[in-house]
């Protein structure tokens, strides 16, 4: 089979809208853009052995490709409309595309998006998505918006997922079965927040979403805004077995990464609208500190004193010393 027996086989029939004018085909897809609206447009690339294990389930690879970018998208209070995918791999492997393909299209499916193009090439496994979605101009929010006196709020409970990948390295945890399915959930399959970031347009002051580590997220947030955030560490949403660690264990868990939660600030006069807006999206939301004038992060324990922390995080060419 070569690259135009698999595009034909494996992509040309994703389902599509009205939106698309012309699709998978042709050397570029024509697109009808909503009216009136802005375009948000994000890329993410999830390379084998580093984004994720090498023997992962091709049905959790697709699913985490399309999150990682949906999750981006949430955070901007964006509806996502057209994905293309850029797939590199070493030969073709049917049995993985068949898998891949089948989870990749009942997501794109379940959450509208349409599959407009890609390009397919042979060498590492390497899936490089780009999804671009639509936004009313007035309900845009970026990391910069955040002002002293807001509330800080996250999304789900941070940690689990990196609970999820010690699992699946083989580490044992004295986890109980709801914990241990949760975070296998979250590192596997996370789902992105969609329903939440769109409902939070117009209402955060600031919001972006968390993939890098609680901490090293909420900086990009507090540099944006050039404001500091003070967070209750007792406060941060974690499964019992996260919070009954040691402090500096409990940190790693937290600030690991690939969460795929949202951070947001949103003025006080908000809070009752943030409440209503989770219990409509079924998604928990807790507030877990405030912004201050100032820089950085301040994390305080339940007797106020701060306590020390580094940001954590993946960051790539990251220097080892
Ligand atoms: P070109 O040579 O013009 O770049 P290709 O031959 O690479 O086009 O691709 C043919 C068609 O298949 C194009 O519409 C392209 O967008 C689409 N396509 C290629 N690879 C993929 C993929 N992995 N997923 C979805 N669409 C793809
Ligand atoms: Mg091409």
């Amino acid at each position: 089979m070569d690259e135009f027996d698999l595009i034909a086989r494996y992509f040309a029939e994703f389902p599509t809208d009205h939106t698309v004018v012309e699709g998978i085909g042709d050397d570029a897809a024509v697109l009808r853009p909503p009216p009136e609206q802005f375009l948000v447009m994000t890329t993410d690339t999830l390379i084998a052995g580093v984004h994720f294990p090498p023997d992962e389930q091709p049905a959790s690879v697709a699913h985490k490709v399309l999150h990682a970018n949906l999750s981006d998208i949430a955070a901007m209070a964006a509806t996502p409309l057209w994905t293309t995918l850029a797939l590199s791999m070493p030969e073709v492997d049917t049995d993985w595309l068949d898998a891949f393909t089948v989870e990749l299209k009942n997501q794109c499916r379940h959450h509208k998006v349409s599959l407009i193009g890609g390009d397919t090439t042979q060498g590492k496994l390497v899936l490089t998505l780009t999804l671009i979605g639509s936004i009313n101009a007035d309900s845009v929010s970026l990391r910069r918006g955040a002002r002293p006196g807001d509330d800080l709020y996250f999304s789900g409970d941070a940690g689990s997922a990196a609970v999820g990948h010690h699992l699946w390295q083989g580490g044992d945890l004295e986890l109980s079965d709801s914990e241990r399915a949760q975070c296998e959930q979250r590192y596997h399959r996370p789902t992105a927040r969609l329903a939440l970031g769109q409902a939070l347009g117009g209402i955060a002051s600031a919001m972006l979403d968390c993939s890098d580590g609680l901490l090293a997220d909420l900086s990009h947030l507090t540099q944006a805004s050039a404001v500091k955030a003070v967070v209750n560490l007792e406060q941060i949403p974690s499964i019992g077995f996260v919070r009954q660690c040691q402090l500096a264990d409990r940190l790693g868990w937290i600030t690991w990464g690939d969460d795929y939660e949202l951070i947001f600030t949103a003025p006080r006069e908000q809070r009752e609208s943030v409440e209503q807006i989770a219990r409509e999206c079924t998604t928990q939301v807790t507030r877990i500190g405030t912004i201050t004038d100032g820089e950085g992060i301040d994390l305080l324990d339940s007797t106020g004193q701060s306590v020390e922390h580094k940001q954590g995080g993946y960051r790539h060419f990251q220097q080892a010393n």
